[in-house]
């Protein structure tokens, strides 16, 4: 980890928001299986104590998007279940077997390196197959799926302990082309296993579907709604409730007058006599240039707008009509203040945007830190 964190901001993870969540997706699923998904940083969340928070919250399996990151929790400890949802180059084959990752298999050239590597190493490795009912991406055609299976599904030392796929539309509640991937996917399920090609856990929907039991087959994949950001707005989902707040500092305070620009470029010019504070919190950070548009911050609870363009590094904030402000005092850019809170769909509006774009785009330089409140 990064020993240059930025000491004057922090992102703190309400540990138990984070555990009403997870126990709201877990009530919703069991007995079928909940699987943690912990791609991307726990998008921006931290992937070291998510992970130990779900496994302690009574998840046992875990996927994330690439074999680094699955070596990753190996290597601190995590011993559960991970599934690795990204499709693996053949040279990563080697630390899939060592690191006893399980891999999604999308092509065959993965398969039989993998399979190779377990004989030799006197192991069975255990893979999920994906099939691409839509969304193009990872995943074999269904027109292509049982000449694979006869080609391989036999390779030596491999479990096939999966089948899967994943929906397309369901992030935008379009139920007609989620229903006809469903469909598609149940009927090459059916069709392989007549041909006895069999798989245990078959699984196609994340989030979205938590509150829609006819898609948990055997497990969903959860990321996004266990931070509290549901990708549609449903009123089952407002049960869940977002568990980031960032919070930077005010280093400086400045009484500009009226008709000066500020910032790079001079872009804003003051309107009036204003109270600019500087906070050391800019886009290399993941404070977006775009947010500076029609965004703003929390500073006592009340809403100070982005002025100028953020800079690399910084910001600016006009505070003019917000009393009491002083230098050290805690800015918030997303999350709670007090009664308020700032929600990254809301700075996801701002840049047109989406709230996972907003969560997983912060640096590694801040410092994420667990809170009891
Ligand atoms: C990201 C991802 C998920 C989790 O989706 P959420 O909407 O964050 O719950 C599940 N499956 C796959 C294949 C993914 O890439």
């Amino acid at each position: 980890m990064s020993e240059l964190y930025f000491k004057t901001t922090q992102m703190r993870i309400s540990l138990p928001l984070l555990k009403q969540n997870i126990n709201i997706i877990k009530k919703e699923i069991e007995p079928k299986i909940l699987l943690g998904v912990v791609k991307a940083n726990a998008t921006g969340h931290d992937i070291l104590s998510i992970s130990n928070i779900l496994i302690d919250e009574g998840i046992n399996r875990l996927a994330v998007t690439t074999v680094e990151e699955g070596v990753f929790l190996r290597e601190k400890g995590i011993d559960v279940p991970i599934l690795v949802l990204g499709s693996a180059l053949p040279n990563q084959a080697k630390e899939i077997v060592n690191y006893n990752l399980t891999t999604t298999i999308s092509a065959e050239a993965l398969l039989s390196e993998v399979s190779k590597l377990a004989v030799q190493t006197n192991k069975t490795v255990s893979v999920h197959l994906k099939l691409d009912t839509g969304l193009h991406r990872y995943g074999i055609l269904p027109e292509d799926i049982i000449a694979f299976c006869e080609e391989w599904y036999y390779a030596p030392n491999i479990k096939w302990e999966g089948i899967y796929s994943h929906f397309s539309n369901a992030d935008i509640a379009d139920w007609y082309t989620t229903d006809e991937q469903f469909n598609t996917f149940n009927h090459v399920v059916n069709e392989l296993s007549a041909l006895g090609f069999t798989f245990q856990i078959k699984h196609i929907g994340g989030t979205a579907v938590v509150f829609r039991k006819k898609y948990h087959l055997d497990m969903v994949r959860v990321g996004i709604g266990l931070f509290g950001y549901p990708p549609i707005d449903d009123e089952n989902f407002k049960k869940l409730k977002p568990v980031l707040t960032i919070a930077s500092q005010i280093v400086q305070i400045k009484n500009i007058s009226k008709g000066t620009p500020i910032g790079y470029g001079g872009n804003y010019i003051t309107s009036r006599d204003e109270k600019i504070a500087l906070i050391p919190l800019g886009h290399s950070n993941g404070y977006k240039r775009g947010y500076a548009k029609e965004g703003y911050a929390l500073v006592n609870g009340k809403k100070a707008k982005i002025v100028g363009a953020i800079s690399l590094d910084q910001a600016l904030l006009n505070v003019t009509d917000i009393e009491d402000v002083s230098v050290g005092d805690e800015v918030v850019v997303l999350g709670y203040q007090g009664d308020q809170h700032l929600s990254a769909n809301e700075l996801a509006n701002w840049i047109d945007s989406s709230s996972d774009e907003v969560l997983g785009s912060w640096s590694d330089r801040l410092l994420r830190v667990i809170v009891d409140q």
